[in-house]
């Protein structure tokens, strides 16, 4: 077992804040649908996207690891640029570099590594958020197409994506296993979205909707039987995002240990005062095991592999909690200045409070480290 980040570990992500630094960092002003479409080309042109697809389709061909070390980096430089890295790394590219055909691969995990094109991912509905194998939307092959009927919610980054894979179910069973998933680009007919409902971090979430929508046969990814794989695929996607909340608790944490040996008060900086000192180590300690949990998850997957669902639930429980606390009290240690929107923590609070609530809750993920430290298999269905 060795704690240590190794000496590429280390250049990686001295090279991905240099980047943020030269070439990113001007870019972050136009936060316009056009504005992260030009920062993703940028990012492209870096070699910060596609982190750990491989190589051959254009990836930087990192493991999961690494790809959480630089996600981390470039969310404490600025969430615009974390946002992208997780999401064309470990996000929908995953299921389709996983279980794409290889004219699948090469079309959207090469769009994706060379930033020409961004994917979404639909897996909510109305009437089926935690309960996620409860959803309705169908596909149901007729001829050379595949026909969709329903709609999803709360999904992310639709105004500057340009494809979904679509979680939906392929029979009629109501059962977890009729599940499969589609990819849908968003000119297809019979799809429509809609103007997207603003968040607490002011970030845009879209419903969608499928209207006997068509898209050619090949469009399927999985026909089935596979909310299992596309979970297990999911598993490295939850950790991209943790590796975001990660990102802005360090920030946080930073801003406010400069920000307490400036400000004075009663003729003193304030971290002389013991209260504010407890609180740093406090900040410090949590900061700490939040990131061994997650490189611990991350590091579970080896090379080329996939996490440990325990390890990455037990990452997220902790992760999502602990980021909140992080800057929340960074916001205290600023006073005012902290819950203004001229400084950063206000923003990285807001960011980080969702990240209890989507990739499955904090209590989801309590329920599931329950049911493997207890090894049973708990539903949650009420039986008829
Ligand atoms: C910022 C953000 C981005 C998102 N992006 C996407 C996206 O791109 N694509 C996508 O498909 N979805 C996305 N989501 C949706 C997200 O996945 C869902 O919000 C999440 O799965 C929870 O579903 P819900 O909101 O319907 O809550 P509900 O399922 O209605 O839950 C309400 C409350 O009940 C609790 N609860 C429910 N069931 C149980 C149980 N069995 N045991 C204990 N507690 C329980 C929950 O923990 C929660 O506290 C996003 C959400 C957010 C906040």
């Amino acid at each position: 077992m060795d704690f240590a980040l190794t000496p590429r570990q280390r250049e990686l992500m001295d090279a991905a804040r240099e980047a943020y630094t030269r070439k990113l960092e001007p870019l972050t002003k136009d936060k316009s649908p056009a504005g992260v479409i030009k920062m993703r080309r940028a990012m492209a042109e870096q070699g910060l996207l596609g982190l750990n697809m491989p190589t051959d389709l254009g990836g930087v061909g990192l493991p999961l690891l690494d790809t959480v070390l630089v996600i981390q980096t470039l969310h404490a430089c600025h969430p615009m640029c974390g946002g992208l890295a997780h999401r064309t790394s470990t996000g929908a590219c995953g299921a389709i570099e996983a279980y794409g055909t290889p004219a699948q691969r090469e079309k959207y995990i090469r769009g994706i590594c060379t930033g020409k094109i961004g994917i979404s991912i639909g897996i909510t509905e109305p009437e089926a958020g935690s309960a996620a194998t409860g959803m309705r939307t169908r596909a149901e092959v007729v001829g050379d197409e595949v026909v969709i009927n329903g709609s999803k919610q709360f999904v992310s980054s639709v105004d500057t994506n340009d494809f979904v894979v679509l979680y939906c179910r392929f029979g009629r069973t109501g059962k977890g296993s009729d599940i499969g998933a589609v990819i849908v680009p968003f000119d297809a007919p019979g799809f429509s979205r809609s103007n997207g409902t603003v968040n607490m971090a002011d970030e845009l979430l879209f419903e969608l909707y499928f209207d006997d929508c068509r898209v050619p046969k090949e469009n399927i990814l999985l026909d089935g039987s596979a909310f299992g794989k596309l979970i297990s695929v999911y598993n490295a996607e939850r950790l991209g995002s943790i590796s975001r909340m990660l990102g802005s608790a360090q920030a946080a944490y930073e801003y406010a240990l400069a920000y307490t040996q400036e400000r004075r008060q009663f003729n003193r900086e304030i971290c002389d005062f013991q209260g504010i000192q407890w609180m740093l180590a406090e900040m410090r300690v949590k900061l700490d095991a939040a990131q061994l949990l997650t490189y611990r998850a991350a590091a579970s997957a080896g090379e080329t592999g996939l996490p440990d669902a325990l390890e990455t639930s037990i990452a997220k429980v902790y992760t999502a909690t602990a980021a909140k606390q992080i800057c929340d009290d960074a916001i205290q240690l600023m006073g005012a200045n902290g819950y203004t929107k001229e400084f950063p923590l206000a923003h990285r609070y807001a960011e980080v409070r969702g990240g209890s609530i989507y990739g499955g809750t904090v209590q989801i993920h309590k329920n599931m480290i329950a049911a493997r430290i207890l090894d049973r298999r708990i539903s949650q269905w009420k039986k008829d």
